[in-house]
Parts: structure tokens; C-alpha cells; sequence
């Protein structure tokens, strides 16, 4: 199974030539989620060359520009590449409404349809699950409504070993097996022991996104034993006075956060414009949280990818 995240965008607000705005593309089986869609990002989905016709879920974390100005866009060119499979987006209230008009005003109609809903940023819950993945709400503290999401597998089914599969299996027996069961004789003794038959299924894994924010150690009860934490990292250690004015979080305090709540490695972005290099955020996280990695565009870590 591929559970997978590409990055297409590292910087913050004000624009520089070497970033673009926050974009993270996830690949769960055979299907695409967009988590936030920063200004241009439709151009960074063609660079990296990952198709939008897979594309079907979109999670915008807050609606500051540089976290969705670029979704009219990769709609519009959705619409003109004929899409008509419908497209769920997950976003706090306002963004329904900002499509809407903007389509309205370009006289845009889409060929497909947009199944909006409004995220309740405030509390931590269910949002949406299909028979892959389920995704919970990260509550975030930042100037307008804001939250992250948790990306967990759903639990795997046992594999059935090729070599010792009996020819007489019938549809309900295998799915018994993979469900862990034993299948049993009519007289009760047991027919195919399922540790014979099946290997153990795989541990689900998981991936917390944890767009700008103030530090809040309130994440991390949600995002507990993440294998894989993305969060921002606006600022250097030394302008904690800046990040906790604004409403981000340092290099330490995205290690602090990914350390306290036992994740298997952690992704730091969000860079403010100011940062030319970045191997200080590096440095400073790892001093907290020794796998770190900074968020580079393009650059793909694989949270899964075996198949099952
Ligand atoms: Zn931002
Ligand atoms: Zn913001």
C-alpha cells in the first residue's frame, strides 16, 4: 500500500523566488489529498509531476492567502482538463463562499461538483474516512480559525500465503482468514488454523499536519506516536518574541512538540522570508529532536509503501 507525502511548498506569507507557498500532496493507495493550496501550486503539481486526475480530497488548514490562493486556479484548469468526477474540500467557513463568488464574477462552470464542508476548528474530531484512511481535526491557535489534520490507515487484513492456500477456500473463508479467523469443521475441530495460512497485517500508519500555529502542547495528546509529524517552523529560536507575537512556532518548539509526543521523525517548514539558508532550523531542531528533516519542495518521504 502507498501512503506517501510530497512537498510543494515551503515558504510563508510574503513571497520569495526560491519558495512557494505551503502545499503538501498525499498519495494513500491509488488516490490524491491536497493539504493546503498556496499560490501556485497547480504549477508545483506539474513539476513534480503528480496527476490531478487522481486528485479527489483537498484539506485547506485556515484561510490565509498563503495557504488557498492557489485553489481557484486548479480548479479553473481542472474544469478546462474536463474533470467530472466530483471533489470533496475540507476548509473553515468562508472558503465556500470565496469560490463561489470568484466563480460567479469568471463566469466559471464546472463540469464536476465540489462537496464543501465547513471544519469546526475549535475541537479535535472525526472529519472524514473512507476505506483507506481516516482523518481527524487538529485544533491549531492562529489569527483566524485554523487545524491540522491526522491522516491514520485504517487497520490492514491478514495476507493469505500464496504457497499454502488450500485449492477449497470458498469467498466467506477468506475473508474469515483475513480477518484473523479460524475456520472450523462442522464437528467443530479446526479445519485451517489461520497462523498457517496468513501473515500478520501490517501496522497502520499515520501523519499529523500541523499548519501555523502558536506553540500548543494540546496537539500532542492527538498526534501521539505519529510515524511521520509535519510542523511549522517559522522562525529561529532567537525571534521567539516574533513567533509568539504572530501566532507561529520556532525550530525548538516544532522539535519540542514532535519529541513530547513520541512521532517516528518530524518535518520542519513554513520558513519566514527572511531565512536565506536553513541549515540553522536544521540544527536547532535537531538539538531537541534528533530526526528532523527540513520540508523541501519536491522531495517525497514515504510513509508507506509496501505492498500489502
Ligand atoms: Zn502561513
Ligand atoms: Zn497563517
Amino acid at each position: 500500500m502507498s501512503f506517501q507525502l510530497t512537498i510543494l511548498g515551503t515558504g510563508s506569507a510574503t513571497p520569495v523566488l526560491t519558495r512557494n507557498p505551503t502545499a503538501h500532496h498525499l498519495q494513500i493507495e491509488h488516490e490524491g489529498y491536497l493539504i493546503d493550496c498556496g499560490e501556485g501550486t497547480q504549477n508545483q503539481l506539474l513539476r513534480y509531476k503528480l496527476r490531478t486526475t487522481k486528485l479527489n480530497y483537498i484539506f485547506i488548514t485556515h484561510l490565509h492567502g498563503d495557504h488557498f490562493f492557489g485553489l481557484i486556479g486548479l480548479l479553473s484548469t481542472l474544469n478546462m482538463h474536463r474533470r467530472i468526477e466530483d471533489l470533496w474540500i475540507f476548509a473553515p467557513k468562508g472558503l465556500a463562499e470565496i469560490i463561489t463568488l470568484q466563480m460567479k464574477y469568471s463566469d466559471t462552470r464546472l463540469n464536476f461538483k465540489i462537496h464543501f464542508t465547513e471544519t469546526q476548528t475549535e475541537k479535535s474530531y472525526l472529519l472524514f474516512e473512507n476505506e483507506y484512511v481516516s482523518v481527524t481535526t487538529i485544533p491549531l491557535i492562529h489569527r483566524v480559525p485554523c487545524c491540522g489534520f491526522l491522516f491514520k490507515e485504517k487497520t490492514k487484513k491478514r495476507k493469505i500465503i500464496k504457497e499454502t492456500k488450500p485449492n477449497d477456500l470458498s469467498f466467506e473463508e477468506i475473508r474469515m482468514l483475513k480477518n484473523g479467523e479460524d475456520i472450523f469443521n462442522i464437528d467443530g475441530s479446526v479445519k485451517y488454523k489461520n497462523e498457517v495460512y496468513t501473515t500478520p497485517s501490517l501496522k497502520s500508519c499515520s501523519f499529523a499536519f500541523c499548519s501555523d500555529t502558536l506553540f500548543t502542547e494540546s496537539v500532542i495528546d492527538i498526534i501521539k506516536n505519529a510515524d511521520l509529524l509535519y510542523h511549522e517552523a517559522t522562525f529561529l529560536d532567537e525571534l521567539l518574541p516574533r513567533a509568539t507575537q504572530t501566532n507561529h512556532s520556532t525550530t525548538k518548539q516544532a522539535a519540542m512538540i514532535a519529541k513530547k509526543a513520541k512521532v517516528g521523525k518530524l518535518i520542519i517548514g513554513h520558513y519566514s522570508s527572511r531565512y536565506k539558508e536553513l541549515e540553522t532550523h536544521l540544527a536547532e531542531a535537531r538539538e531537541v529532536f534528533m530526526n528532523t528533516y527540513l520540508a523541501i519542495e519536491g522531495e517525497t518521504h514515504k510513509i508507506r509503501d509496501t505492498k500489502v
